[in-house]
């Protein structure tokens, strides 16, 4: 019946076909659910982090799009309305460099080009190159709908970003202003907060010397000495801050000093804030070119004087210094005070300097004119939104890190001098001096008429428009009654699934606005939004970091990065990926071993393997007349009342494992789920049921072809079942058998639109458990008594087996499962074992196996005392901790319960044990 599978697991062919497969027949197409199916399925929606445009996989999206595909398969074979959503962000900065580099190697500069053509040379960089994330993400199976695909500059998403801004500047929540910003002179932009990387730098502390002038306006001799570690930026110094209680500058209260090199005049202030015990403590005052001078300046009124161009070279306020490079002229500087007798000491110091995160270039804090939100307002909506428990965290720790980053906000920079990304529909009027937004492209201005108006050249914040996504993919801000049906249904999203390092890049933003946004969207029936509705996802989940297998951090300068592709190359995208769930839980970083993944690359083959054996039975089956019936697959199996034992205990493993996965993925327990299977799969499948089950098939002249059809039955609808367990981790492989155990006529176009197995506590008899569990023991008792002593593999023996007569039909009537797997001739139950015959004991029996071969007395004792040894410690170790009342009050009853049963058990081995030396003689 089924195709031959090709007698090696490659995954490589599998793969690259499947996964185009999936693409062109449009598989995970979620369209917008029309009128009348709008309320069939529950939704589960989810967007994908949408990757730089210029970016390329690596080990971080490869654990986040597994787990987002793990989630996203799960539910839509669970018979949810399943959408995963594509995208990539047109990422200003790291876009705009690409650009400026391929430039480069043509020989010149993107201000040569001009904006207008610049611009479209990133377009066409964009069709060339961009997005190769994004075929990356086809050929590993991502189940996305990519008729949804966007691009953060389409033109329906930049609508949204335009109204989102003139909505904001119309509610009173934008202004500009004079702003001490990060500033990257070679990106030539401001860069948020988040955006700067401090490294520790070994630098210098210059001591200055300022002349104190006296009320003559004469120098008096005296000189103030200042500390700074950046002496370039004291041609912007506007005056001398001291403490006003430091008692070693009180006379100078009120007093002017000379500025060297610049001779300015500038006074001395006095303020709390400056330190009495950093430097001198007298501290110079720069509010154009430091944070902390700028905050000082405002409060005391002070001008501020930028000496710096956008690249970082001294302006024409620097005098001499004009032209000069920062650095360089750091070094004149220190070169001409040390000449006028002003320097008066330099200390080695270690400074925490700022970088900027695409270039690394050293960042230069500096005034500029900057568009900001005013974001209390909406940071007041986002902070309640998770407090009332709209939004939740998992791990949940992060709500708190998330609340304590929401309530220390500072308004937003939004604008940014770069050329690609959104720009600020803002018009400046050179009549009028005012500013005119608008949603339309403006030709004159709104206050006077004028059509002497120029846009801003600034764009806006890259976060800007992706904090918008969850409202804009769904069609937002034009929802009319007409196309709602998308926002109506996946707004607000289900849940996001993303690093920890855009907590507060996006996913804070995100909150924000889509809280404040969503707000003006009324529900369907025309009543307002909650808040709990207007929130851009319900859960969010912070997945952890993939280390290399010494639980370092992957940086490309430690040289140990893993790509993704590679790994996949070599073993496979469907062992890569279990490799990942197999370790993914919140909170716990992954040390990523290939070791393991070569693992679960056997465990594919293991799996190809058992399908192979099973194609070769139903083929024989045909042969012989016996055709199963198809109809039992797809669904749950459950055991016939009379069926054998293997068959009602591999019914049971199945439901109680889908159980298991079910609960583990609904607590993003990926670890525990991928193991639940793996343990069924390969332990109880493969190794136990597998084996047994031959012992049924039997194609034979005169055997019994109703137990032969019956055991085929359970075994491919058992089978057929475990594959769609499996298909969320293991996409491709499970394809290809589904597809292969269906001979080309599958019920379905894909096993990823099947059911996902359920639990049904019907299907579970505990006894069935134990009375397997027991067999499985004994099998693994006399196995290993046979290894010890040294009965040849093939050679069947008699065991002797004393065990309680309650226990013994179990044994009996399935003692060909006994003699097939242990190599069994006869079983003799007995009441004592012979003296003399190599035995174990368990604390349900005592099993020895009848061979010529004498034991070694003295060997026997000294295994004998070992586990005595052991068992006494057992016995010993559980009576300490359950003596421990502390332990008693805090563990959970039903682990006590657990522990007291161990230590009875194994107090009753030890009994058994000590009787055994005795009969010895040792
Ligand atoms: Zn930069
Ligand atoms: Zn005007």
């Amino acid at each position: 019946m089924p195709h031959d599978l090709p007698k090696a697991y490659d995954p490589t062919a599998i793969e690259d076909h499947w996964a185009e497969y999936w693409v062109r027949e449009k598989l995970f197409a979620q369209p917008t659910p029309t009128e009348e199916d709008r309320h069939s399925g529950q939704p589960f929606d989810i967007l994908l982090p949408p990757p730089n445009v210029t970016g390329r996989l690596h080990m971080g999206h490869m654990l986040n799009q597994t787990e987002m595909d793990i989630l996203t398969r799960w539910h839509r074979m669970r018979g949810d309305r399943a959408l995963w959503l594509p995208g990539t962000d047109h990422a200003g900065i790291a876009t705009q460099m690409m650009v400026e580099r391929q430039l480069a190697t043509e020989g010149f500069k993107r201000q040569e080009l001009g904006r207008e053509r610049f611009i479209k040379r990133v377009w066409e960089w964009k069709c060339h190159y961009g997005g190769a994330i994004l075929d990356q993400m086809k050929r590993l199976g991502a189940s996305v709908d990519w008729d949804r695909e966007y691009f953060t500059m389409d033109e329906r998403l930049s609508v949204a970003v335009r109204e989102a801004f003139v909505k904001l500047y119309e509610q009173d929540l934008i202004y500009r202003g004079a702003y001490i910003v990060n500033w990257c002179p070679r990106c030539q932009t401001a860069i948020s907060d988040l955006e700067v990387v401090y490294d520790e730098h070994k630098g210098h502390l210059w001591g200055i010397q300022y002349p104190v002038i006296g009320d003559d306006g004469k120098e008096t001799g005296e000189f103030l000495t200042i500390a700074t570690t950046r002496p370039e930026t004291m041609l912007g110094d506007v005056a001398v801050a001291i403490h006003p209680e430091d008692e070693r500058y009180t006379h100078l209260h009120g007093k002017t000093l000379r500025l060297p090199l610049v001779d300015r005049e500038i006074p001395i202030i006095t303020d709390d804030w400056v330190s009495r015990e950093f430097g001198t403590g007298a501290v110079k005052v720069t509010p154009a070119h430091d944070p902390n001078d700028f905050a000082l300046g405002q409060r005391h009124h002070l001008p501020s004087i930028n000496v710096m161009d956008d690249t970082a070279h001294i302006n024409d306020q620097g005098g001499k210094y004009a032209g000069l490079d920062r650095f360089v002229a750091r070094k004149e500087i220190v070169a001409d005070l040390e000449a006028q007798g002003l320097l008066a000491g330099i200390k080695d110091h270690v400074n925490n300097i700022g970088h900027c995160d695409r270039c690394k270039t050293i960042v230069e804090p500096r005034l500029s004119l900057q568009w900001f939100i005013k974001i209390q307002p909406l940071a007041d909506k986002a902070i309640a939104a998770v407090k009332e428990g709209h939004i939740k965290f998992t791990p949940e720790m992060y709500a708190k890190t998330y609340l304590n980053w929401m309530e220390n906000i500072h308004d937003w920079c939004i604008s940014r001098q770069l050329w690609w990304g959104h720009r600020i529909p803002a018009w400046h009027c050179s009549s009028c001096h005012k500013t005119t937004v608008s949603r339309e492209d403006a030709t004159n201005c709104a206050q006077c008429g004028s059509d002497k108006i120029e846009q801003s050249t600034d764009v806006l914040d890259t976060w800007f428009s992706s904090g918008l996504l969850p409202v804009s993919v769904f069609g937002w801000p034009n929802i009319t009654s007409e196309n709602r049906r998308d926002f109506d249904t996946f707004y607000p999203t289900s849940l996001l699934v993303t690093g920890f390092d855009i907590l507060f890049f996006w996913v804070a933003r995100m909150i924000m606005m889509g809280c404040w946004f969503s707000l003006d969207v009324p529900l369907k029936d025309g009543s307002p939004r909650s808040l709990a509705e207007s929130v851009p996802f319900r859960e969010v989940y912070i997945h952890a970091l993939v280390r290399d297998a010494n639980r370092e951090k992957m940086s490309k300068t430690k040289g140990n990065v893993i790509d993704p592709i590679e790994i996949v190359k070599q073993y496979g995208t469907d062992a890569v990926r279990f490799t990942l769930a197999s370790m993914a839980s919140p909170g716990t970083d992954i040390a990523f071993n290939v070791a393991r993944t070569e693992g679960y690359r056997a465990f594919a083959n293991k799996i190809w393997n058992a399908a192979r054996f099973m194609f070769m039975n139903i083929d024989r089956a045909a042969e012989a007349g016996i055709v199963i019936d198809t109809s039992v697959l797809g669904s749950m199996p459950s055991a016939e009342p009379g069926a054998p034992l293997e068959s009602r205990w591999i019914i049971a493993e199945l439901h109680v494992t889908a159980d298991r996965v079910n609960q583990a993925l609904a607590n993003y327990r990926f670890d525990d789920a991928a193991n639940a299977i793996y343990q069924f799969f390969w332990g109880s499948f493969c190794d136990w049921y597998l084996e047994i089950v031959k012992l049924s098939l039997d194609f034979s002249e005169g055997a019994d072809k109703a137990r032969t059809k019956s055991a085929l039955t359970t075994l491919v609808s058992v089978f057929e079942a475990s594959l769609r367990l499996l298909s969320p981790f293991m996409p491709f492989l499970t394809e290809e058998v589904w597809h292969a155990l269906h001979d080309g006529k599958p019920p379905a176009r894909s096993i990823a639109l099947t059911h996902f197995p359920e639990f049904d506590t019907a299907a579970t008899v505990p006894t069935v458990a134990g009375e397997m569990a027991l067999l499985q023991s004994l099998i693994v008792e006399v196995r290993a008594i046979r290894k010890e002593i040294g009965v040849e593999e093939k050679a069947a023996v008699p065991i002797e087996l004393r065990i309680g007569e309650s226990l013994k039909p179990a044994i009996s009537q399935n003692a060909a499962i006994v003699e097939r797997l242990a190599r069994v001739s006869e079983i003799r139950f007995v009441s004592q074992i012979s003296a003399g015959l190599a035995k174990h004991a368990t604390s349900q029996f005592d099993a020895a196996v009848v061979y010529e071969r004498k034991i070694d007395v003295a060997a026997e004792c000294e295994k004998l005392n070992k586990e005595i040894a052991k068992q006494e410690k057992n016995v010993a170790n559980a009576d300490r901790q359950l003596a421990n009342p502390t332990y008693i009050a805090k563990a959970p009853t039903h682990i006590v319960d657990g522990l007291r049963k161990q230590r009875d058990e194994a107090q009753h081995l030890l009994d058994k044990l000590r009787a055994d030396r005795t009969s010895l003689g040792c």
